[in-house]
C-alpha cells in the first residue's frame, strides 16, 4: 500500500505551516499541490533548454520540440488514445470545451439540441449556452436527483435525432457523483449525436480510457493532477477533428499563408496556434508519470477509504448534511451545517491551518437544485491523512459552537 508520509515528503507546500498551522489542503477539486518531480522538472527546462519548438533547426530547438512531442506520446498512451495527433495541447478543460463548442457552431441549425447535465461546471454549460444563442439551437438539461445522480430514464427520454452533442462531466466536481458515460455514450451514439467529456475531476482518480470509452472528446486540466496551471489536454477523435474548424489563426497552425488563400496544417498543429506553454506540456507528462509510479489502482484505492472515513466522521456532527450521496462516487464532501452559512464556517477553519472551498464551486444549477447559497468542499487526494480528517472535524465542530 501507499507509504504516506514518504509522498507527502515529495510536496514542498506541506512543509510550511499556514495561520501558524500545519496546512490542511482538502481543496484538491480546486487544484491539486505539485510535487518536487514536477517543480523541479519545470526549472529545468528553462535552465537547460528552453527554445521555441517546431520551427528552429538549431539544437535546442530540436531538444524543446522532442521533449514537447514526447510528452504528447506519454499522453497518448496514458489515455489510450488511437493516434497522438488526437492529442491536442490546450490551456486547460475550459480552453478545450471552448475550442469544441465554437467548432460546432458550423454543424448546428435552428432547433438542432445540444445536451448538457444539470451536474456541470460552468465551464461546460456557458461555451454551450453561446453556442446555441449564435446558432438557434436548443439546450437542453439532463434532470439530477436528490442523490445528486443523472436520471438515467429522463436522458434516455430527451435523446433524439435533433440531439447533436451531449456534454457531461466524468465526475462532478461539487458533489463528486461519477457519472455512468460509457452507458450515456452509447445511448447518444445510438442517435447520432456526438459526446464531449469533462474530465477535469476524473484525471486526478484514474486513468480514462477514451478508446473504450468512445467519446468523441474528452478533456482535462493539467493542474489538477499535479501539473502546472495553464495546461491540459483535450482529445478528439482523428474523424472529428478533421471535421471542426480552427479555433484561433497564427503560427504554428498553418500549412501556407498568402493574402488569398491560408490552408491549415495538419492535426495537431491545426489547433496548436502560436506559441504553447512548452514548459508546461513537457511537464504535464512528467506530472502524469509520477502518478503512474505512484499507480491509479492505489490512489483510487486510498482515496476511498478517506472518503469512507471522513463522511462518517463528518456525520458525527449534529446538523452536518452532506450533499452528492451517489454510491458512485469519488473523494469530494459537499455539506453544511444546519442554520449556519458555509462563508462563515470556512473563514473560521482557514485561521485553523484548514483550506476547503466554499461557495457555489461554478456549479450554480446545482446550488439552485438544492435550494442553498453554496457548500463546504472538503476534497482529499492522495497524500491527505486520517489525522487531517480529523483536524478538519475538530474545526468545523468549534465553528459551529462560535456560530450557533
Ligand atoms: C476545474 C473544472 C473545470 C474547469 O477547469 P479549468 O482548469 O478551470 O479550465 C471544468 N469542469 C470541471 C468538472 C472541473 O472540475
Amino acid at each position: 500500500m501507499l507509504d504516506i508520509q514518504k509522498i507527502r515528503n515529495d510536496f514542498p507546500i506541506f512543509y510550511q505551516k499556514v495561520n501558524g498551522k500545519p496546512l490542511v489542503y482538502f481543496d484538491n477539486a480546486a487544484t491539486s499541490q505539485k510535487p518536487t518531480q514536477v517543480i523541479e522538472a519545470e526549472a529545468n527546462y528553462y535552465k537547460e533548454i528552453n527554445a521555441n519548438i517546431h520551427r528552429g533547426v538549431h539544437t535546442l530547438s530540436q531538444l524543446a520540440t522532442d521533449a514537447y512531442e514526447a510528452s504528447r506520446l506519454k499522453i497518448q498512451q496514458h489515455i489510450n488514445a488511437k493516434f497522438s495527433h488526437e492529442v491536442l495541447f490546450i490551456s486547460g478543460t475550459t480552453h478545450g470545451i471552448n475550442l469544441v463548442a465554437n467548432g460546432f457552431a458550423s454543424f448546428l441549425k435552428l432547433d438542432d439540441e445540444v445536451m448538457v447535465s444539470a451536474l456541470e461546471h460552468h465551464s461546460n454549460i456557458v461555451p454551450w449556452q453561446m453556442l446555441c444563442e449564435k446558432t438557434g439551437a436548443k439546450l437542453v438539461v439532463i434532470p439530477m436527483n436528490e442523490n445528486g445522480e443523472l436520471i438515467q430514464s429522463e436522458y434516455e427520454r430527451l435523446l433524439s435525432d435533433k440531439t447533436k452533442i451531449v456534454t457531461v462531466n466524468h465526475i462532478s466536481n461539487a458533489l463528486g457523483t461519477i457519472n455512468p458515460i460509457k452507458w450515456m455514450i452509447e445511448k447518444a451514439h445510438k442517435v447520432g449525436a456526438a459526446v464531449l467529456i469533462d474530465g477535469a475531476q476524473a484525471t486526478p482518480h484514474l486513468k480514462p480510457d477514451v478508446q473504450d470509452l468512445d467519446c468523441d472528446f474528452y478533456v482535462f486540466s493539467g493542474h489538477k493532477i499535479c501539473g502546472p496551471t495553464g495546461t491540459g489536454i483535450l482529445y478528439g477523435k482523428e474523424d472529428w477533428l478533421n471535421k471542426l474548424p480552427p479555433y484561433q489563426g497564427g503560427g504554428e497552425m498553418i500549412a501556407t499563408v498568402s493574402f488569398e488563400k491560408t490552408t491549415y496544417a495538419e492535426l495537431p498543429h491545426k489547433f496548436e496556434a502560436g506559441t504553447p506553454n512548452i514548459a508546461g506540456g513537457i511537464v504535464l507528462g512528467t506530472a502524469i508519470d509520477y502518478l503512474n509510479e505512484i499507480g491509479f489502482d492505489n490512489i483510487a484505492a486510498y482515496e476511498n477509504e478517506l472518503l469512507e472515513y471522513g463522511t462518517n466522521r463528518l456525520l458525527e456532527i449534529e446538523g452536518l448534511k452532506i450533499y452528492g450521496t451517489s454510491n458512485q462516487k469519488t473523494s469530494v464532501i459537499s455539506f453544511n451545517i444546519d442554520g449556519i452559512h458555509p462563508y462563515d464556517v470556512g473563514t473560521i477553519i482557514d485561521k485553523l491551518g484548514i483550506a476547503v472551498r466554499t461557495g457555489h464551486h461554478c456549479a450554480q444549477p446545482i446550488m439552485d437544485f438544492y435550494k442553498i447559497p453554496g457548500t463546504l468542499r472538503a476534497s482529499f487526494a492522495f497524500y491527505n491523512t486520517k489525522e487531517e480528517i480529523d483536524a478538519l472535524v475538530q474545526a468545523v465542530k468549534k465553528a459551529k459552537m462560535m456560530l450557533l
